[in-house]
């Protein structure tokens, strides 16, 4: 999957981040493996369709890692159950800059431990920045993870809850790889996401924050294209979350459009207070060009604010 870098980056909180880059960070996917580890538990959150929170946090894991390439060391590789010490082990050894865990067991949120050094509260800062228009509460708890005493002084860690898998909608949510995407595009992005990927493209989130106003029927902004190699066949793929301050439920519809071709889109209806998750492919031919990523909403009738994180991608087979 190419990603295609599009507006500027979010400024808010990430001045540690920038600071970070080529730092080297510790991913660790959350529990593992068949059988208990000291305080480690094998599976974790379980969904009511099987999926399991070990193995939604190995895939983000190693799609964090793709998109900040070798500045990364994942805590396990496999599916295999690391104890706690074993993973702050890790951290020791790679000299991690920064310590970041992940889960899927609970509803979201952004955790630091109540002794977090200034560094940990940095990048906590940083991550909630990047995670929280996708609905991510910044959270302190003593964790056993995060202990600061398990980690170097100058290991920065905090622990990430994208979901709870026990969850019905979470579940629904975190069983979609372009979700997972998304996710590991806003952590690496906190992290300082290198500007050139394994595809030698630069990829970064698409952060919508607009108003629309009474009588407007919506808003979009403009994504270059890069040259793709193998144009006639590639799809355009766009992921996100959107969130209101709607008072009544709004039907919008996230859609792209290419300059030429037919426009791909997703309708929704997103509830007062609520965040919707979207994916859609664009499934025809093509070509080097422009495209329109916007939502639109044909019932609004007094401003709104829409927040949305759209992750725009080319696969190309
Ligand atoms: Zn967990």
């Amino acid at each position: 999957m190419r990603d295609i870098a599009r507006v500027p980056r979010e400024t808010d909180g990430t001045s540690f981040a920038y600071s970070l880059v080529m730092s080297v960070y510790v991913i660790d996917c959350g529990h593992g493996g068949g059988a208990q580890n000291g305080k480690s538990t094998a599976y974790g959150a379980r969904g009511g369709s099987g999926v399991l929170e070990k193995d939604v946090t190995l895939a983000l894991g190693q799609r964090v890692r793709s998109l900040l390439g070798g500045r990364v060391v994942l805590t396990r590789e496999n599916d295999a159950n690391p104890s706690l010490a074993d993973r702050a082990a890790i951290a020791h050894r790679a000299g991690a800059d920064g310590f970041i865990s992940l889960h899927a067991g609970e509803s979201r949120g952004v955790w630091i431990h109540p002794r977090a050094s200034e560094r940990s509260r940095a990048l906590g800062a940083s991550m909630h920045a990047a995670l929280g228009a996708r609905g991510h509460a910044a959270q302190i708890a003593e964790l056993a993870v995060l202990t600061p005493e398990r980690l170097s002084p100058q290991t920065a860690a905090c622990l990430i809850e994208v979901g709870d898998v026990g969850d019905a909608r979470d579940e629904r949510r975190l069983r979609d790889p372009l979700e997972l995407e998304a996710l590991a595009h806003s952590i690496a992005g906190a992290l300082g996401a290198p500007r050139a990927t394994r595809f030698g493209w630069a990829g970064e989130l698409k952060r919508f924050n607009f108003r629309i106003r009474g009588g407007d029927p919506g808003t979009d902004e403009t994504v270059h294209l890069p040259p793709a190699s193998s144009g006639d066949r590639c799809r355009l793929i766009v992921s996100g979350n959107v969130t209101s301050n709607a008072p009544r439920p709004i039907s919008f519809q996230v859609s792209a459009i290419p300059w030429a071709g037919d426009p791909s889109n997703q309708r929704m209806t997103l509830a007062p207070g609520s965040s919707s998750a979207y994916s859609f492919t664009w499934p025809n031919a093509m070509a080097d060009a422009d495209c329109l990523v916007g939502v639109w909403t044909p019932e609004v009738d007094r401003a709104i604010t829409i927040h949305g994180d759209v992750v725009v991608s080319v696969d190309c087979p």
